[in-house]
């Protein structure tokens, strides 16, 4: 299927691996150029020039913290005028409601909701204007079934979804839609750094405790950066139009919910 998204441009955030990195890659395939940005500067410039060679998009590695104004400021001066934005950075600490102070809530809130919401409002306007654009967040399944340890990351994400829900119907009629996508568990670094944490703290070895973890998911397997970055692509595309304020689960049919 051609996404008919040649020649359109898009931001992904947090994207020199895991889950943006799978986005990014998604899009170049169907030839959208790339503005794409990460903390890490010289792994993502390799990122970058990685996908460039690949699929012979322009893709402009923009390094920077995303959570913070400088950061976003600077992407958005790579690429003022996106077709398509895709939401993304790395998830607040895990941890227990007892422990939290205000402080790490007030960063939760605005890395994982603010910041979008941040780069939502710098870009919508145009997309309008334009009478095209796409927005996807990356948020996560405890959207809908909210994680006991990850309590700063439920609160936050589900603020965020809250959020655009109203905004979504609102932009609608000039071609814009804004959706979430809630991955379950992931073969990502961050999944790989949790399974050593799990496997640590049970007195476990960590290929067991992965094996198990991942059976535990229908699928009995976890999902894949490219089967995750396909979904977000689809979203952006021209043929996904009527589909906006929407809260697309992929998780291997982990949430044992039909809604
Ligand atoms: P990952 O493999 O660790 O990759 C994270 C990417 O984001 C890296 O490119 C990282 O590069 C970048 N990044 C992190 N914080 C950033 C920041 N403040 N500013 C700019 N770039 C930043 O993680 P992932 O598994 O893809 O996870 C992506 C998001 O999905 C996270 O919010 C995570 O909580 C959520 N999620 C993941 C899973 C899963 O199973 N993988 C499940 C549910 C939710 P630098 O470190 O160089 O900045």
């Amino acid at each position: 299927m051609d996404l008919g998204l040649k020649g359109r441009k898009a931001i992904v955030c947090a994207a020199s691996k895991g889950l943006g990195r799978g986005t990014a890659e998604a899009l170049a395939g169907e030839g959208v150029d790339l503005v794409i940005n990460a903390r890490t500067a010289d792994e993502l410039q390799a990122t970058a020039g990685t996908i460039e060679t690949e699929y012979g998009v322009s893709v402009t590695p923009v390094a920077g913290d995303i959570t913070t104004p400088e950061g976003r400021d600077a992407v958005l001066q790579a690429c003022p005028e996106p077709d398509i934005l895709v939401n993304n950075a790395g998830g607040p600490p895990p941890g227990d409601f007892k422990e939290f102070g205000l402080d790490d809530w007030r960063r939760a809130v605005e890395g994982n909701m603010i910041t979008p919401l941040a780069l939502i409002h710098a870009t919508v306007y145009g997309m309008m204007d334009r009478g095209f654009g796409r927005i996807v967040n990356i948020t996560s399944f405890s959207v809908k079934a909210p994680i006991p340890t990850l309590e700063l990351s439920n609160g936050a994400r589900a603020g965020l979804t809250g959020a655009v829900a109203a905004l979504s119907r609102k932009v609608a009629h000039r071609n814009v839609t804004i959706n979430s996508v809630l991955p379950g568990a992931h073969a990502t670094d961050r999944l790989r750094t949790n399974m050593a944490a799990g496997a640590k703290k049970h007195g476990v070895d960590v290929e067991a405790f992965t094996e198990a973890r991942a059976n535990d998911i229908p699928a009995h397997r976890f999902g894949t950066p490219e089967e995750f970055g396909a979904v977000c692509a689809f979203l952006c595309s021209d043929k996904a139009g009527f589909i906006t304020g929407q809260n697309i689960v992929v998780d291997g049919g982990a949430i044992n919910a039909t809604l």
